[in-house]
């Protein structure tokens, strides 16, 4: 797919990541991960839906043995503004008391997500508990939260591709943009 292809005519034209940025930044993420968990006894979480091809290209990175496993949560429904509430839709399969693990998610804004699946791996006994994200709007935080290793700051723009989504649809663009306002102002 490329930007002929009727799914960009949603985004603004002018991209905000391009999928060779996106694969450089994601090399030099693993890199740093495979440094830094050389002795760790490692579980990758992806956060579904929109991490999943951050994780899958993620992971790949990572020269080191690692199990990995998935978990639900949601606080946006189909809208663009965080609803504040967040539910676990689907939680993880394996247990992870001492583990070292490691949750992989799109895109850091409230820091609501983040900050309450911490708080309740923590609570379950995890060794250690890392955040990756592919984005950061630091400008959308409402509580604290910082992620371990951020693959992109971007400005307080709603974006969509590469995993991200709004109301379930643009996950298969290949690359970052954003939304023009006009497909979610009606
Ligand atoms: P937080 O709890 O940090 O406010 O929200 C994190 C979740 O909100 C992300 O996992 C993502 O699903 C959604 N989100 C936040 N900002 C954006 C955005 O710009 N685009 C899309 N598609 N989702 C976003």
């Amino acid at each position: 797919m490329d930007k002929t292809s009727m799914l960009y005519q949603d985004m603004e034209d002018e991209l905000l990541i391009t999928r060779d940025r996106i694969a450089e930044r994601i090399r030099a993420l693993g890199e740093q991960i495979t440094k830094d968990y050389a002795d760790g006894n490692l579980v990758c979480v992806s956060i579904l839906k929109g991490s999943v091809f951050f994780f899958a290209d993620l992971i790949r990175e990572i020269d080191l043995p690692l199990t990995i496993d998935f978990i639900q949560a949601s606080s946006y429904g189909d809208s663009t503004k965080s609803s504040g509430f967040v539910h676990i839709k689907k939680d993880l399969d394996r247990d992870i008391e001492g583990k070292d693990v490691l949750l992989i998610e799109d895109i850091v804004d409230s820091g609501r997500t983040l900050a309450y699946l911490k708080t309740m791996l923590k609570e379950r006994g995890a060794n250690s508990i890392r955040i990756a994200t592919l984005l950061d709007k630091p400008e959308g935080r409402q509580v604290e939260m910082e992620a371990d290793y951020v693959g992109f700051i971007i400005p307080n723009a709603f974006v969509v591709g590469y995993g991200l989504d709004y109301a379930e649809r643009y996950r298969n663009i290949p690359e970052i943009g954003i939304l023009r306002p006009r497909v979610y102002q009606g």
